[in-house]
């Protein structure tokens, strides 16, 4: 039984294509690249690189473009390697050399907190097989390198360092493309925010989780991790606090100064509330529906959009009791995102749009 985690099968002679790879393919269909960038300009699909990682860029699975609102779930590598911070971006050594031809991951946090990032966080990589749609994968090192036995693997704890260091990652990814600050509990379509990998693996994933491993009973990572990952996304709610009223900024690249950092975010802010994820819409129950907006027009039902062009818009008019729904911008993000991604799939009767808020 393979007891250690994702580097671990690659050692192993696991061909890149087949480490937890499968299709990134959403419940609408493949989604290209351009036709993201057209329907939600906000993406930034070029960008969502991390001000406080180096940046190695090496991609994705095949230009795959991971869903919004995007998971982040946090992993253990079987690597003690630490980047050298006197050439913090070469892309031949330690994990980075590995994820080249892996592509398995977005990025990896060593010991003191440095952060590479190899793929933009719009890029689906090869981390969590039937999750690879909509999740980020994040690689962090573990003391026991290549060594380590599942007991250790489970009793081995992110540093402080390195937890300070993804809050501080969940509260950017948080500010500026709105990843959601909850433990995301287990793998289900339904769970949203930050995972760890084991939330999709046997004999630990829940009963309808997706399944984000192709070995059972991987300890990717251990228990010890798993408990830490409430305080981390409790962390990141107050520096996402704190950024947002000005007063601190994101963590640099490089190794993080502990008290530096701590004290950033000023005092013990009161505690924010599980934050709602869509505030300013109105949720509307309509059907079958055409939304018309800025990014053209699409016919949208639960979990379907399509998009038209001219002439299968004047046929999607025709559909005898057909509503257009007229969007804003990002109210044609919001509303495609709620159709495609299950984003509030227990509520979903016929079909839901977000609608701005006058
Ligand atoms: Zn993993």
């Amino acid at each position: 039984m393979p007891l250690n985690d994702d580097v671990d099968d690659y050692r192993n002679g696991w061909p890149p294509d087949k480490f937890e790879a499968a299709p990134c393919v959403e419940p609408g269909g493949m989604v290209e690249p351009a036709e993201i960038a057209e329907m939600f300009p906000d993406a930034r699909v070029g960008g969502g690189w991390y001000p406080g990682a180096w940046r190695v860029e090496q991609g994705g699975n095949g230009g795959a473009i991971t869903a919004r609102p995007a998971e982040n779930v946090l992993h253990i590598a079987a690597s003690n390697w630490t980047i050298d911070p006197a050439d913090p971006a070469n892309p031949n050594r330690g994990i980075a050399g590995w994820n080249s031809s892996a592509r398995a991951c977005n990025g990896y946090n060593d010991q003191y907190g440095n952060m590479q990032q190899y793929a933009s966080v719009w890029s689906a990589v090869n981390g969590t097989k039937d999750g690879n749609w909509r999740n980020r994968t994040w690689e962090a090192w573990n003391p026991e390198g290549l060594n380590g036995t599942a007991e250790q693997y489970n009793a081995s704890t992110y540093t402080a360092e390195q937890c300070e260091r993804f809050s501080d990652l969940l509260a950017w990814d948080h500010i500026e493309n709105d990843a959601i600050l909850d433990d995301m509990s287990d793998s289900r379509r339904a769970s949203h925010g930050c995972g760890a990998h084991r939330y999709g693996i046997d004999p630990w994933r829940v009963s309808g989780g997706e399944v984000w491993t192709a070995h059972a009973g991987k300890t990717c990572p251990g228990t010890a991790r798993v408990r830490q990952l409430p305080g981390i996304v409790a962390r990141a709610r107050v520096i996402a606090s704190a950024v947002s009223t000005g007063r601190c900024t994101y963590l640099p690249a490089g190794r993080v100064n502990l008290a530096v950092a701590i004290a950033r975010t000023g005092g013990v802010p009161a505690p924010t509330p599980s934050p709602q994820p869509i505030p300013e819409f109105e949720l509307t129950e309509v059907g079958m529906f055409i939304m018309y907006g800025p990014g053209g027009a699409a016919l949208c039902g639960p979990g379907y959009v399509q998009h038209l062009d001219e002439e299968g818009y004047q046929h999607a008019l025709k559909i005898p009791g057909i509503k257009q729904i007229d969007v804003d911008r990002r109210g044609w993000d919001v509303t495609r995102a709620i159709l495609l991604q299950g984003y509030v799939a227990d509520k979903i009767t016929d079909g839901l749009a977000a609608i701005p808020k006058a």
